[in-house]
């Protein structure tokens, strides 16, 4: 027994050498795959890198890539941004003009400035408040008043006429709305206090001092050249149904140079005119 007790241990540690050497083979086979696997992966790595250099970047950096041939490393992330900026530059400067270019027309195309002092409309319907205040100058040495703001368009108007050989004479211009009532409760005018454009200062009553207004060279300069010192004719003979007064050759209307031009051009009344 004490042979077999020696014998085991004897038999025991060869086995134990043999398990620690095959442990130990082991390990060096483990190690020696470990290596070629190392080596494997980092040739690999290397033959990639080497070989798939090129398509990356082919594939990544296309045409650009030529561009950024001496700054390789940092060209990745510039080229992409370089990419997605410049479809962005050219859509920029496209865009932006086409919008004030499309709207400004459609904004200027019919711009009656309704609430502008020149643009008042003055009726039966349409009376001028009780306090309306304006300042006015007198525009002839009779002392007609009209409306300050109106005076140097109308002196201008009656001077180019009176260039050309006419003469202008100024019958009625500026009536308080005092003087208007005054008037109407004599029975001296049919308009009530505020409804006579008279009392806004913008209207004239204009005349020739030779004779018979109507059919009159002066009226005849004045139909053809009165807009352009900014005055209308107020009531036509078309429009006594509209305006509810009867043909006053001799009342004109001051409304500013470029609505008179427009409204002589749209054959519209100042009643039609302000209701578009
Ligand atoms: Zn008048």
């Amino acid at each position: 027994m004490t042979n077999g007790t020696r014998i085991d241990p004897e038999v025991r540690e060869p086995r134990a050498i043999k398990i620690k050497t095959q442990k130990r083979k082991g390990k060096k086979i483990a190690l020696i795959i470990l290596s070629v696997l190392l080596v494997i992966a980092i040739g690999g790595g290397i033959f990639a890198f080497v070989n798939f250099g090129d398509y990356f970047e082919f594939d990544q950096f296309g045409k650009t890539a030529e561009k950024s041939d001496t700054d390789e490393e940092p060209s990745e992330p510039e080229v992409p941004q370089e990419n997605v900026s410049e479809p962005e530059t050219p859509e920029k400067p496209e865009s932006l003009p086409e919008v004030p270019v499309v709207e400004d027309p459609i904004i200027e195309e019919n711009p009656i400035p309704r609430e502008e002092w020149f643009m008042v409309l003055v009726n039966a319907q349409n009376p001028l408040p009780e306090d309306y205040n304006i300042e006015t100058v007198s525009v002839d040495a009779k002392g007609h008043l009209v409306d300050a703001r109106i005076a140097e368009d109308l002196l201008a108007m009656i001077a180019a006429g009176e260039s050309e050989g006419l003469d202008f004479v100024i019958h009625t211009a500026f009536r308080s709305y005092e003087k208007q009532k005054e008037f109407y409760e004599a029975g001296k005018t049919g308009a009530a206090p505020g409804t006579s454009e008279h009392n806004s200062g913008l209207a004239i009553d204009i005349g020739c001092a030779r004779g018979e207004f109507e059919g009159s060279p002066e009226e005849a300069w004045l139909l053809e050249h009165a807009h352009e010192y900014g005055f209308i004719l107020r009531y036509p003979a078309d429009k006594v149904d509209i305006t509810g007064f009867a043909y006053e050759p001799w009342h004109f209307r001051y409304v500013g140079k470029e609505q008179a031009l427009l409204i002589k051009e749209s054959g519209l009344c100042l009643e039609e005119y302000l209701a578009q």
